[in-house]
């Protein structure tokens, strides 16, 4: 299900879904949480995942500076230190959402 309404507000994602609920991410958990290869990691050949050392975020990292929609199926955020290059899609958005609550 895909988002009617998606925009920061604050230092949070607001999220209003199809059927009318409505999700709040915090900006910097969506940016911890970026699915993206150089910040989850990428899985090798035997299915394990090597994550990449963790790189100190500054304060501009936790900035969306823009986000644009993928294909239908997801966002794809540009944050305040650069880095644009994680897709959320509409269920992981989700499952950050319910992680937080
Ligand atoms: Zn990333």
């Amino acid at each position: 299900m895909a988002p009617v309404l998606l925009t920061p507000i604050g230092t949070e994602l607001a999220i209003k879904w199809a059927d009318g609920t409505e999700d709040f991410i915090p900006l910097e958990t969506l940016r911890r949480a970026c699915p993206c290869a150089s910040c989850a990691g990428e899985k090798d050949a035997l299915g394990q995942v090597h994550k990449p050392t963790p790189r100190p975020y500054g304060p501009a990292a936790f900035s969306l500076v823009s986000s644009a929609l993928v294909g239908g199926y997801g966002f794809q955020p540009r944050w305040g230190d650069g880095h644009g290059t994680g897709i959320f899609s509409w269920d992981y958005l989700r499952h950050l959402a319910a992680r937080g609550q």
